[in-house]
């Protein structure tokens, strides 16, 4: 005897004698198949009173429903999301886009890893000298006039990189703090770039020898008269660092005084790092020293001298 049919989506044009196409093709193995296997087949025509295990029975002209799948047999990004009636198609696109992001996060990741490791590299690094003659012309006037149409320089020396360049390109770099202690200074051209960061707002404090300082040729004077802060030792023994320290975070230190006969004649070396660890006990002594040659502890002239 043919039962009648309920739910069937296809309701008034199913043929009502038990043959439904869609039981013959789907039917036996929703009935075969666990619960829990039961999504993304779609509904199925039964005849009523024939519920499928785990399947509630719908009354007339009703759509019928699976049950759902079990909350543990649900892959982590679908559960609780999945309704009864998603197809797998809907899932597995969930699961194409899931895996994109993932897929795009991860190479973001890695390009932002390699690209901070490069960052890193180029705060580290050894000059020697003495320096080839190059000119540094072109380098100081894009930093004095930065966006400038770049203009062709007119001196007989050959243009490239050298370990003078390299060090006026890592002063350059400062932004907001730059920390001299040096013995000699008498370099033109790190007078020049030092006076520049002092004109475009970077806090320059300068420690330097006293017998030094007074020399033909010193920076020290421009720079005092250019504003800058200048401390100097009062002792009979050399204030014979050679270091600086930008930004609080790029230390340049080694053999070299910066002057011209040392940059050109001799055989010197800087190295310079972003070492924290070194950066923080090279800054350490600058504000030691700083305050050891405050200007208020001179003594100068004998204590009563009028
Ligand atoms: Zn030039």
């Amino acid at each position: 005897m043919a039962l009648p049919l309920t739910g069937c989506p296809r309701d008034g044009n199913c043929p009502r004698d038990g043959n439904c196409p869609r039981e013959s093709q789907q039917g036996g193995a929703a009935e075969a198949a666990p619960p829990g296997l039961l999504r993304g087949l779609r509904p199925v025509c039964r005849p009523s009173g024939q519920g499928a295990r785990g399947l509630p029975e719908g009354g007339p002209g009703q759509a019928p429903q699976l049950a759902p799948m079990p909350r543990a047999l649900l892959p982590p990004s679908t559960a609780g999301m999945c309704a009864p009636a998603c197809g797998r198609r809907a899932g597995g696109r969930r699961w194409r886009w899931a895996w994109r992001w993932r897929r795009g996060a991860a190479a973001l990741a890695l390009g932002l890893g390699r690209a901070l490791a490069a960052r890193r590299r180029a705060r580290r690094e050894v000059l020697f000298f003495p320096s080839p003659p190059r000119c540094t012309e072109a380098l100081l006037a894009q930093a004095e006039a930065p966006g400038a149409a770049p203009r062709p320089c007119p001196c007989p020396l050959p243009h490239g990189e050298s370990s003078l360049g390299r060090l006026l390109r890592h002063l350059l770099s400062a932004r907001r703090s730059l920390d001299l202690c040096l013995f000699a200074f008498s370099s033109p051209q790190l007078g020049r770039a030092v006076r520049l960061l002092h004109r475009r707002g970077v806090r320059v404090r300068v420690l330097t020898d006293a017998q030094y300082m007074a020399l033909r040729g010193s920076q020290i004077g421009p720079l005092r008269l250019a504003g800058i802060p200048v401390r100097h030792d009062q002792e009979s023994g050399y204030m014979h660092h050679k270091f600086a320290v930008v930004d609080g975070r790029l230390l340049i230190t080694g053999s070299l005084n910066w002057t011209t006969q040392a940059i050109q004649n001799n055989r010197e070396n800087v190295l310079v790092t972003d070492d924290a660890e070194y950066v923080t006990a090279f800054l350490d002594e600058f504000e030691r020293i700083w305050e050891e040659y405050n200007p208020a502890n001179y003594a100068f002239f004998p204590q009563g001298h009028k």
